[in-house]
């Protein structure tokens, strides 16, 4: 989220300004679809003139179409305004095992969907994910192509194009941005899978005007990602976030990035598949899918294992609180589908890390999670045109300077 200032540092251009407004205007167009030019002045407080120019000049760029037209009692029809569904973007969710391809429209709404084994190493990955995302785009060619958004299970080093940090992936660090671009010609956005879980939220989720909000993505390992004061925190290098690996217990068992009795290691789904075959040395080939489903039938171990895990999860959740106090937590992994019994242990964890005050919201993520990481990456390619995040209450302008509230 940008915070303008008219007055001090920063002289805005009237580009910088039409640049806010145009913003502004695309996000209450997706929102709040259909809606008229008379709703968008209305509901932006800029002029109808103002709107007018914009939303003409979005249709002349292919993003915004006219829709249907509205009925009135009297008067002129007013028309109806909607983001151009045939502007798409392709979305990769890279996971350790398994990877997904799709191709999402403007809206979020996916149009294809492929899964392929995960290569063993990046270049082969470079290779098989050009050929699949080439045939895509060759596969629709009434879809206008915007750019390419990844998820990774590790962190993204904006300045240098690589991954760092991808323990449970076991690959060296990488660039993949490079050589897709070259082979699709088009731009690729990377971010940390639990970041493309915030983005999901702020964008389509339900934390559309949450300003301090922390996600918390359960799979192969934890990660966290922050949204703070209105913005994703990424840190110097990409690396902010990496909560599940600060170790709690420095003799526990040995973890995917090197060090001893990391969080995840007690509160990942592999965690849960431990504790489970450490009661039944039977369950060996057992996936979390298969210990969730044992689960939900009242297996007794199975429902031991995911309540160990739920209580690891609720312990991490004190670092949360205090190093973040966001104002809600969301969770993101497959454990979910029990929340009924298992929100409970967690809820309970984060009311008693809370030194003063109200605590935090916690709840399950809006989508499930292959779908919040893959809108997550739509949503890393959009912002380039769509600006970081736009909150809908109305900017205030107060002696020559906004509030905080709109940009
Ligand atoms: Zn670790």
């Amino acid at each position: 989220m940008r915070r303008m200032n008219f007055t001090d540092t920063q002289v805005a251009t009237s580009e910088t300004a039409r640049g806010i407004n145009r913003g502004i205007v695309l996000n209450l167009i997706r929102r709040r679809q259909p809606i008229s030019r008379a709703d968008l002045a209305r509901a932006s407080g800029l002029q109808r003139s103002t709107v007018s120019l914009i939303t003409e000049q979005l249709i002349r760029e292919n993003w915004v179409i006219y829709g249907s037209t509205g009925r009135l009692p009297r008067g002129r029809r007013p028309t109806f305004l909607q983001l151009n569904e045939r502007r798409a973007i392709l979305v990769v969710d890279l996971r350790p095992s398994l990877t997904t391809i799709a191709v999402s429209d403007v809206n979020g709404r996916f149009l294809s969907k492929h899964e392929v084994p995960t290569p063993a190493d990046p270049d082969a990955a470079a290779n098989v994910f050009s050929a699949k995302l080439r045939q895509l785009i060759e596969s629709h060619p009434d879809l206008m192509f915007e750019g390419i958004g990844i998820s990774v299970p590790g962190r993204f080093d904006e300045l240098h194009h690589r991954v760092l940090f991808a323990p449970n992936l076991k690959w060296p660090e990488f660039d993949l941005r490079g050589p897709l671009e070259k082979a699709t010609g088009l731009p690729v956005e990377m971010e940390n899978a639990a970041n493309a879980c915030v983005l999901a939220e702020v964008w389509f989720g339900q934390a559309e005007l949450v300003r301090d909000l922390a996600v918390v993505t359960v799979s192969e390992g934890v990660g966290v990602g922050i949204f703070s004061g209105g913005r994703l925190v990424v840190g110097s290098n990409g690396m902010a976030g990496e909560l599940g690996h600060i170790p709690i217990d420095a003799d526990g068992p040995k973890c995917g990035c090197g060090a001893r009795g990391c969080w995840e290691v007690y509160a990942s789904n592999w965690a849960a598949l431990r504790y489970y075959r450490e009661a039944s040395p039977a369950g060996a080939d057992l996936t979390f899918k298969d210990l969730l489903a044992l689960g939900e039938k009242g297996d007794p171990s199975a429902r031991n294992a995911l309540e160990r895990q739920a209580h690891a999860i609720g312990r991490g959740m004190r670092m949360i609180v205090a190093a973040l106090s966001p104002e809600e937590i969301v969770f993101v992994g497959e454990f979910t589908r029990l929340w009924d019994s298992l929100g409970a242990l967690i809820v309970a964890e984060v009311k008693s890390a809370v030194l003063v005050g109200k605590p935090p919201r916690v709840r399950p993520a809006a989508a499930e999670p292959s779908v919040a990481r893959l809108r997550g990456t739509v949503a890393l390619v959009l912002q380039k045109h769509f600006g970081p995040y736009v909150a809908l209450d109305k900017p205030k302008l107060v002696g020559g300077q906004y509030t905080q509230a709109a940009l």
